[in-house]
């Protein structure tokens, strides 16, 4: 599980995220949803040190840390082992190959033999349905198929936690369906994963739970099925907009 508890996230002239406390389970996926600009990359970036927080205590697993103090580089490295994070303008290595792509980090980050990493990044293909794109370029693939691919190159590192910030939001629709069929096979072979989405149906169909962000609070976590039933004001008026 991954727990933040009491975090902040302070910017000279805009409280990001304003004392959030919030559990991650194993095993789950988590949908972050919320308003633009209400703190959810923040929070997700703050989930693996990419954005430092002001304050707060971060659990990962059996590994806790207070954010008010100085961290050394092997808890950064620790909690970058157990997680990894895919963007919204997928980030491939122009110059390799889909297979190099899938094997750069084993090889070079986690010091896997060429030979383990590759076998890892065949099966990933393969569960994918994607062994025929291996020897290609980024280039010479469609939008659906690099961010696909960015979240194999994610896999391949076999973090414990996938974050996603908005995996979709640069395709088209059916780009779009496409890598979110991978996310669905994820989530029902229960990959532990959190993704910040604007796609309420994705979330209604896949998250087993929600987190509602709102200007830097957390607006509502629990079950999938009580946000989207919710009575709240708040949460009828945000979902009504996204419809
Ligand atoms: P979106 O849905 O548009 O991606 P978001 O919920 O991910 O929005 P964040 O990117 O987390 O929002 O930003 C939260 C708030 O923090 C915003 O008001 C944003 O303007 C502010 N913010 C983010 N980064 C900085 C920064 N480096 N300096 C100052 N303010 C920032
Ligand atoms: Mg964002």
């Amino acid at each position: 599980m991954i727990q933040v508890k009491n975090l902040s996230k302070h910017y000279p002239d805009k409280i990001a995220l304003d004392d959030i406390s919030l559990d991650f389970p194993a095993e789950e996926t988590t949908a972050i949803v919320g308003p633009s600009g209400s703190g959810k990359s923040t929070l997700l970036q703050a989930l693996n040190l990419l954005e430092r927080p002001n304050s707060g205590l971060l659990t990962i697993d059996d590994l806790h840390l207070d954010l008010a103090n100085p961290l050394t580089n092997n808890q950064i490295l620790q909690i970058r082992q157990k997680t990894a994070m895919v963007f919204q303008e997928k980030a491939l290595f122009t110059h390799l190959t889909v297979l190099k792509n899938l094997t750069e980090g084993p090889i070079k980050v986690q010091k896997k033999s060429k030979a383990a990493a590759e076998k890892k990044a065949q099966e990933l293909l393969e569960q994918f349905g994607m062994t025929e794109l291996k020897n290609r370029y980024p280039y010479q693939l469609s939008g659906g198929q690099q961010q696909r691919v960015a979240i194999l190159r994610a896999l391949a590192m076999e973090p414990k936690y996938l974050l996603l910030d908005e995996p979709t939001s640069a395709l088209d629709p059916e780009l779009e369906a496409q890598v979110l069929r991978v996310l669905k096979d994820l989530a029902q072979k229960n990959t532990s994963m959190i993704i910040v989405t604007h796609n309420m149906s994705f979330a209604e169909q896949v998250a087993d739970q929600i987190v509602f962000i709102d200007n830097g609070s957390v607006g509502y976590q629990g079950p999938t099925d009580g946000f989207f039933h919710s009575t709240e004001t708040r949460i009828k008026k945000f979902l009504g907009a996204m419809s």
